[in-house]
């Protein structure tokens, strides 16, 4: 049975802790980098990126998160999650009514990094603007999964080596480059669990 931790410095953990154990995986929060060396595999959850990447500078988390995904350990980020696991990210384009946060790139802003992709924050609108849509994504069989997208980030380009799973109205949703997948969306709020068994699948086949 795989171990899969969950990075536990904000954000969704316990939602994502549940999804991984009804997917048959040994789930456990992880905080430090001797929790982190005891996974096979890591799920970054929602919440916020910037607190998220800034917690991780603080917990000395960043460096040890960057070297085991970039030697392959798998790993599954979802919303602020995809955002950490971007190469490089945008805030939303100056013409949104999000105008505000702020222009491109994101000033300051560290990733974990690991898929060759560009991501735009807050793409899909404010707070008020998320919503629910049924997506067909890759790797998922038996029907669209329920994507729950809360002030959900988008692709805007991946490079060569990462691969679109899923799109939403236009917009790349979903990706996978090697070990590394993420979603735009929430699949540990739905009570729908098959992209977890996708990543736990992912983690079995490494282990
Ligand atoms: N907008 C958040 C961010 O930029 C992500 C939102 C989420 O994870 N639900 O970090």
């Amino acid at each position: 049975t795989p171990v899969i931790g969950v990075l536990a410095l904000q954000g969704d953990v316990r939602e994502h802790l549940t999804a991984l154990a009804v997917a048959d995986a040994l789930a456990r929060p992880v905080r430090r980098p001797v929790e982190l060396a005891e996974v096979d595999g890591l799920v970054i959850p929602g919440g916020e990126s910037t607190t998220m990447s800034k917690l991780a500078v603080i917990f000395g988390m960043l460096e040890p998160l960057r070297e085991r995904v970039a030697s392959g350990m798998p790993v599954y980020g979802t919303c602020a999650g995809m955002i950490l696991l971007a190469d490089k990210i945008l805030n939303p384009s100056p013409s949104s009514r999000l105008r505000s946060s702020g222009g491109d790139p994101v000033p300051g802003q560290e990733t974990v990094g690991g898929i060759d992709m560009i991501v735009r924050r807050n793409a899909f609108g404010r707070q008020n603007e998320s919503f629910e849509a049924a997506v067909e994504m890759d790797g998922v069989p038996g029907g669209p999964v329920e994507g729950v997208f809360i002030r959900a980030p988008w692709v805007e380009s991946v490079g060569a080596r990462a691969e679109v799973l899923a799109v939403h109205g236009g917009h790349i949703v979903a990706v996978r480059q090697g070990n590394a997948l993420a979603t735009s969306f929430h699949p540990e709020l739905t009570g729908d669990h098959r992209v977890h068994a996708l990543f736990t699948d992912m983690v079995r086949a490494v282990g």
